[in-house]
């Protein structure tokens, strides 16, 4: 079993215990409703896919389709399950699944990809659609991989509302503020964290691994909205990092920065900078280490490494099970994945409500949603952890699996 899959199971057994559930009911849990398998055959190239539906009881099976030369079953039913607790745990009328082609689409060209993104969809389209499943995009597929989704199930199906998936451009149907949503969620839970151990933001450092789309955005707004210091960020080459930061009050200014699009560092003003190399950033001795490129980063390898006393879970499943447990020991905070990164499945969610209602809103108005969607389910697993005294991964689970077997 796949690290990421087995953390999941381990801590759904965990909270189990303390909600006193029956073997039947966490099977009930890690069961995938169904798996869907098939080759997608384009130019005499053979690409295994898959569409894991691992949860349909509280609404549509909702989740991303990623494209990578490393997908494999075990990892998109980890990512399907996860989907499960995650709209379950912020509460949108959603399931939880996950879409996975074993392609790199950098070694192919438009064609190829484009060729491969609607073969997907001719296997996949009686199982798909606004009521039954709605596919989004994840690693390596954007807004113009789900358009031509979206434009091939029309085809199919007729169906005409987009609501078949979300991600879409902003002229297909896509919604205003998507881009920005995982990152702005982050913001809002490591905000109410904040808060609820009575820290000011603006004395808090902070260094984020990854710029891409959800780690870009996070620092921009956390940078901006909220205050705090961002002292470092990562690429997959390199960690950019003020000089001496613990002794002056110097911070990176992302608002130049562009960078996101490729997910790599530009090179900002260097005469308070220094790059180091890429896995330092997860060394630094920051008050806020956000974790916004993979899954298994934080692992008993590296673990001893850690100084920064809060982890903000950006990605799906950074830190390993292991991990989880040794760092909770020594009294490090983890803000759990299924809350912190779950802006992006309820801007989602308010893309499908909005073609589902032939509507389309402001940004304004997405951002008000997301904040009390978000901001009401962090409150409630600040408060769980406190009242029950367990972790606030303990908490986010234990208040996803009631809502999953109500
Ligand atoms: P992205 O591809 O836009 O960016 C990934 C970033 O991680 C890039 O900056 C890349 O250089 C960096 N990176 C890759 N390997 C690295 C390494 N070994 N060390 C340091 N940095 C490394 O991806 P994204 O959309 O920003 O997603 C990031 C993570 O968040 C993924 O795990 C994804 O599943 C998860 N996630 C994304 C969303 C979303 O809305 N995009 C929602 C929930 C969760």
């Amino acid at each position: 079993m796949g690290s990421m899959l087995e953390s999941a199971h381990k801590m759904i057994e965990r909270v189990a215990s303390k909600l006193e559930l029956t073997e039947g009911q966490v099977s009930e849990l890690t069961t995938a409703d169904k798996v869907h398998y098939f080759d997608i055959e384009v130019a005499d190239k053979t690409h295994h896919a898959y569409r894991v539906q691992h949860s349909n009881k509280r609404g549509p099976y909702k989740g991303g389709i990623r494209f990578h030369a490393d997908v494999d079953e075990d990892e998109v039913r980890a990512l399907a399950l996860l989907m499960s607790l995650k709209t379950a745990a912020v509460g949108i009328p959603m399931g939880g699944g996950k879409g996975g082609v074993v392609i790199d689409p950098r070694k192919h060209d438009d064609t190829h990809v484009e060729a491969v993104a609607r073969a997907y969809v001719q296997n996949l389209h009686e199982h798909i659609g606004p009521h039954k499943d709605v596919p989004a995009p994840d690693v390596n597929t954007n807004s113009e991989i789900i358009d031509w989704m979206v434009d091939e199930f029309a085809k199919i199906s007729g169906d005409q509302t987009k609501a078949s998936f979300t991600g879409k451009s902003l002229k297909n149907g896509g919604s205003k503020g998507r881009e920005e949503a995982t990152g702005r969620g982050g913001m809002i839970v490591l905000r109410e964290h904040l808060k609820s151990i009575q820290k000011d933001p603006k004395t808090v450092t902070v260094a984020v691994q990854g710029v891409g789309n959800v780690g870009f955005w996070f620092a921009k707004l956390a940078e901006q909205e909220l205050g705090v210091r961002i002292i470092a960020v990562a690429d997959s080459k390199r960690t950019l990092v003020i000089k001496d930061f613990t002794n002056n009050q110097d911070r990176l200014s992302l608002e130049p920065y562009n960078g996101h699009k490729r997910g790599m560092i530009e090179d900002l003003d260097s005469r308070y900078t220094e790059f180091l190399p890429s896995d330092e950033v997860v060394k630094l001795d920051v008050e806020v280490l956000v974790l916004a490129a993979l899954g298994d980063v934080v692992t008993e390898d590296n673990l001893d490494n850690v100084k920064a006393p809060i982890l903000l879970e950006l990605a799906n499943g950074p830190v390993t099970d292991e991990a989880y447990d040794r760092l909770t020991q020594q009294g490090t905070v983890i803000v759990p994945d299924i809350i912190a990164n779950a802006g992006g499945v309820i801007v989602s969610y308010l893309e499908w409500l909005q073609n589902i209602e032939s509507e389309s809103w402001d940004e304004d108005r997405v951002n008000q949603k997301l904040e009390q969607i978000l901001g009401s389910a962090s409150k409630k697993m600040i408060e769980t952890a406190k009242q029950q005294k367990i972790s606030l991964k303990e908490a986010a689970f234990s208040m996803a699996i009631e809502e999953l077997l109500n």
